[in-house]
């Protein structure tokens, strides 16, 4: 695995686990509101695989779950390994993941693996590679049907990009069956970006006082919604 950094500590990462993160170098897509730039360029902080194990190991009796975040972990060989360790040293496990896998994600639960696991749903089908470079919703949305029928412990997460009206999102959200937990973001601007993005980057996105004011018709297509 090659690992780009550590945040040491966090509340929020894990629902209810005092965790660390972990985060992999490289992905698969590109979205233009990546706060990851650095890592999915594969530039700047290499950490070392020992390094993170000499980690872990002073903080056992300290942290309850570790994060395998991004980049995209599932696209490093070595994660079902890295996941076995984790666990045998008593962390409980999630994985963060952009969905582009679901047969890694799936081969991951199936060994017990994961604990929890956040997939990202970008957008539209006809809107993924304007976003994320790729035309990725139907492998998104496969692992998304892999965890929802198997009743897996799992959260889905989409950004409210700039450019997506409130129609986009209604539409995005009844695409999909009532999921578990559906986690809307609000975009930030990242501190690293594309200069030919930076157009798009200034769009308006959805606000806070938008999605209140259609909550009630927004939670009827996905009941479990936490903005
Ligand atoms: S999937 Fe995540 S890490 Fe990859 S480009 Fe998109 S936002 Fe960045």
């Amino acid at each position: 695995m090659i690992w780009g950094g550590i945040q040491k500590t966090s509340t929020l990462d894990f629902p209810g686990v005092l965790s660390c993160v972990l985060f992999t170098r490289g992905c698969d897509l590109d979205c233009f509101y990546c706060h990851n730039r650095l890592l999915i360029e594969g530039i700047g902080l290499v950490v070392d695989e020992k390094e993170i194990f000499e980690f872990l190991e002073k903080r056992k009796n300290l942290l309850d779950g570790v994060v395998v975040s991004g980049g995209e972990p599932t696209l490093h060989k070595g994660l079902p390994e890295f996941l076995h360790k984790v666990k045998e040293m008593g962390f409980k496990t999630k994985l963060d993941s952009n969905g582009q896998n679901p047969e890694i994600v799936k081969e991951l639960w199936q060994k017990n693996l994961l604990d929890y696991v956040a997939i990202d749903i970008k957008a539209l089908p006809q809107d993924y590679k304007k976003i994320c470079g790729v035309n990725g919703f139907e492998k998104t949305a496969k692992t998304v049907e892999f965890l929802n029928d198997i009743g897996a412990n799992y959260e889905v997460r989409t950004t409210l990009y700039p450019s997506m009206t409130i129609e986009e999102l209604e539409e995005l959200l009844a695409y999909f069956p009532a999921q578990k937990l559906w986690r809307l973001n609000y975009f930030k601007m990242p501190e690293q970006y594309k200069k030919d993005d930076f157009i798009l980057l200034e769009q308006p996105s959805i606000t806070q006082s938008v999605v209140n004011e259609n909550l009630p018709k927004l939670q009827k297509l996905q009941p479990n919604l936490y903005v």
